[in-house]
């Protein structure tokens, strides 16, 4: 094991024995808040700045019927509270936390979930995503995603991972949607086997690469979800090769994530939507870093190294990348 995964592993050990206040100090910049109502307030401020934002909250894997039930009530708050005529704002939602168990277990009581929030978002105006979780919620995942759509619901989007070996086969398989689909294109952040997952950094740019080309040409809409600046300028270069439309892809980043990148791509005119969780600290935001970095040590070098090279930070960050002052409105 090398000395950098071996020091991430120790730091992931040492966390639940760190002063909750360093830790929620630590964590700040990357939440939007613990209620909707700072999420909405911080949206706000960074839609000012010319970003785009979808919300999220926090939570996952739950076998609750009760808590399933208030999720989906949250969700539809959020939907209300979205200004109706404004496109540059919607939701992504985790299938565990409304009931979707491992191998699509619960897969039925989940469609009738979602199909409550995604006919909310349509009576809005609102698009809705299904994030992306462990492979072994995959499967489900897409075919609740394809389910839906067959049913009409065109405001809806899913997440596909590049270190998945079977992306590329779930890519063939949903291109035959019409209108052709939305996807979020992301790395991934669990920590699949390897028999179904690569694990070279290269290999799993390579299919990103691969896979965003393979969506482009197929006239998919994508959201290029990186932080990762060769992918970024290759999404970029092929974008301007393929004459793409502005409305045909945009990039998407992580709340707090490389702010200074994420404004400079607003200034110069590119479509950026931050993902924005937010969700009480105690009950639901810590649990959520905590089995985060659990499940993907790797994340202690991305935090330690962004803050090494001053790439992390809150609004001002974003307010000083984008026109250099935070507006006071
Ligand atoms: C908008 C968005 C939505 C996502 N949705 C999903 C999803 O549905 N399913 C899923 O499995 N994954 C999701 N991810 C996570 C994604 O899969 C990657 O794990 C994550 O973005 C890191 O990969 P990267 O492409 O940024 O490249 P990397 O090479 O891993 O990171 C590039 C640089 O970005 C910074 N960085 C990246 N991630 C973090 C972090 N978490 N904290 C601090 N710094 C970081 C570091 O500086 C790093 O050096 C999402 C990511 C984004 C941006």
């Amino acid at each position: 094991m090398e000395l950098e995964e071996r020091v991430n592993k120790s730091v992931v050990k040492l966390l639940p024995f760190c002063p909750d206040g360093i830790v929620h100090r630590a964590a700040s910049p990357y939440l939007a808040g613990e209620t909707l109502e700072e999420a909405l307030q911080l949206a706000a401020a960074l839609q000012r700045m010319r970003f785009m934002f979808t919300i999220d909250c926090l939570g996952e894997e739950s076998d609750n019927v009760d808590q399933w039930r208030q999720v989906v009530k949250e969700y539809c708050t959020i939907l209300e509270q979205l200004r109706e005529e404004d496109p540059a704002s919607n939701i992504s939602i985790k299938l565990s936390h409304i009931g979707l168990g491992k191998e699509g277990l619960g897969k039925r009581v989940v469609l009738d979930h979602v199909r409550q929030v995604v006919m909310k978002a349509e009576l809005r105006g609102k698009f809705v995503r299904f994030d992306m979780e462990d492979h072994e919620r995959k499967d489900a995942t897409i075919q609740i995603y394809q389910q839906l759509r067959k049913e009409g619901f065109m405001n809806l989007g899913i997440a596909l991972q590049a270190y998945l070996r079977s992306s590329i086969e779930d890519v063939e398989d949903i291109a035959a949607l019409e209108p052709k689909p939305n996807v979020r294109l992301c790395k991934g952040i669990y920590n699949p086997p390897e028999r179904i997952a690569y694990k070279n950094p290269d290999d799993i740019r390579r299919n990103f690469a691969l896979l965003l080309s393979q969506m482009l040409h197929a006239g998919f809409t994508v959201g290029i979800a990186t932080h990762d600046e060769a992918l970024i300028e290759h999404a970029k270069d092929l974008a301007s090769d393929l004459r793409l439309p502005q409305e045909s892809y945009e990039f998407q980043m992580l709340l707090g994530v490389r702010p200074n990148l994420a404004g400079q791509m607003v200034q110069n005119g590119y479509r950026l939507r931050l993902y924005l969780p937010y969700g009480n600290w105690a009950t639901q935001a810590k649990p959520y870093c905590f089995r985060r970095f659990r499940e993907n040590p790797a994340m202690v070098s991305h935090v330690l190294h962004n803050l090494l090279r001053k790439e992390v930070g809150g609004m001002e960050a974003y307010a000083e990348a984008v026109n250099g002052r935070y507006p006071s409105r």
